[in-house]
C-alpha cells in the first residue's frame, strides 16, 4: 500500500543518516527542481582558521585579543575561530561586558569603557571611515576566497582579521550528483560577492550573496517561482528560508533551530545527504505510481 511504501522508505532513510519527518515532506522532495544551499557550515566545514591579522593601528596581538573578548560569548563560526586563533597564540583576552550580537554583520562589547566591534568591513564601515588603501586590501583577501572582519576600537579600526572555511570534502560530489539528477543548485550567503564567488566559481554554483537573514527568505521566495525548491541550511538566520521552502533540510552539526524548523536532516557526513535524499524520495514516489 502506498502508507507501507512511504513508510519503509522514510525508515531506510534513517538508517542511512537522512531523516524525513513524513510522507508530505518525501513527497516534496521528489518534485525538487532547484536546492538553495546557505555556504557557512553547510557547503563549507563551519570551522574557519583565522589566515591573516592586518594590524592597522597599534599591535596585531593587541587587535586580536580585544577581538577574541568580544567575539568570546558568541557561538558564530567566525567568532569561534577568532578565539581560537588568540590562544593559540597564548595572547591574554580582557574581560568583556554587554556584548550583542548583530546577526548578520557584527558583535560588539565594552572592554574598559571602550567600545569594541568586530564586524563586516560594510557594517563597519558605516560607523567609521577606513583608512586610505584598506578597501584594495579586503577585497585582494576577499578574492582570495576569505572572509575579513574588522576590529573597530571606538571609531578607530585596528586590524583586518581575515579567515578561511573550505569546502566539505564531498561538496562537488554532491554538487554533481545533483546535477545528474536534473537539479539546479544555488548559493545563498551572508557574507559578501567576492568571498562567495571565489568559493562557488570552482564548485560552478550560482550565488546570492550580501543576504542579511531576511533577505535569504525573499530570495527563496523568488526562486520558488519556478518549481519547488529545497533550502539547505544549518544557523539561525537559516531558518526563515527553511521554514518557507517547499522542503527544509537541516545540518545534523547545525543550531537546534533550523533542525527543528526543517522537514528533513543530514544527521551524517556532509551535503552528499541531499542528492541521496531526492533519489529515495524519486524511487519511492515511482513505486507507488
Ligand atoms: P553566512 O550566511 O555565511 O553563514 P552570516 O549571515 O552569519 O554568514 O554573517 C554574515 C557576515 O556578518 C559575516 O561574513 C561577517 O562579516 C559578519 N558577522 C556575523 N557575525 C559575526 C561575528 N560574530 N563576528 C564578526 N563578524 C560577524
Ligand atoms: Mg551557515
Amino acid at each position: 500500500s502506498v502508507p507501507a511504501a512511504v513508510t519503509s522508505a522514510i525508515s531506510a532513510g534513517a538508517r542511512r543518516g537522512l531523516l524525513v519527518k513524513g510522507g508530505a515532506a518525501l513527497e516534496a522532495l521528489a518534485g525538487v527542481r532547484l536546492v538553495a544551499f546557505d555556504k557557512t557550515g553547510t557547503l563549507t566545514t563551519g570551522h574557519p582558521r583565522v589566515t591573516d591579522v592586518h594590524p592597522l593601528h597599534g599591535r596585531a596581538d593587541e587587535a586580536l585579543a580585544l577581538a577574541a573578548a568580544v567575539e568570546a560569548g558568541s557561538s558564530h563560526p567566525l567568532a569561534r575561530a577568532i578565539v581560537e586563533h588568540a590562544a593559540h597564540l597564548g595572547v591574554a583576552v580582557p574581560a568583556a561586558q554587554e556584548a550583542r550580537a548583530l546577526p548578520g554583520r557584527a558583535v560588539t562589547a565594552r572592554i574598559g569603557g571602550r567600545e569594541i566591534t568586530v564586524g563586516s568591513p560594510r557594517h563597519v564601515s558605516t560607523l567609521a571611515p577606513l583608512p586610505e588603501g584598506v578597501q584594495a586590501d579586503i577585497a585582494a583577501l576577499e578574492a582570495a576566497g576569505k572572509t575579513v572582519v574588522i576590529v573597530l576600537d571606538g571609531v578607530t579600526p585596528r586590524a583586518l582579521i581575515a579567515l578561511r572555511d573550505e569546502p566539505r570534502a564531498d561538496t562537488p560530489a554532491a554538487l554533481a550528483r545533483l546535477r545528474a539528477l536534473g537539479v539546479e543548485a544555488v548559493m545563498l550567503t551572508g557574507d559578501n560577492a567576492r568571498t562567495a564567488n571565489a568559493v562557488a566559481a570552482p564548485l560552478g554554483l550560482r550565488v546570492h550573496a550580501d543576504l542579511l537573514p531576511e533577505d535569504k527568505l525573499t530570495r527563496l521566495e523568488a526562486l520558488a517561482g519556478a518549481g519547488r525548491v529545497a533550502m539547505v541550511g544549518d544557523g539561525i538566520n537559516d531558518a526563515p528560508a527553511l521554514a518557507r521552502a517547499d522542503v527544509g533540510i537541516a545540518m545534523g552539526g547545525g543550531t537546534d533551530v533550523a533542525l527543528e524548523t526543517a522537514d528533513a536532516a543530514l544527521l551524517r557526513g556532509g551535503v552528499l545527504g541531499v542528492p541521496a535524499l531526492v533519489a529515495l524520495a524519486r524511487a519511492t514516489l515511482r513505486n507507488i505510481r
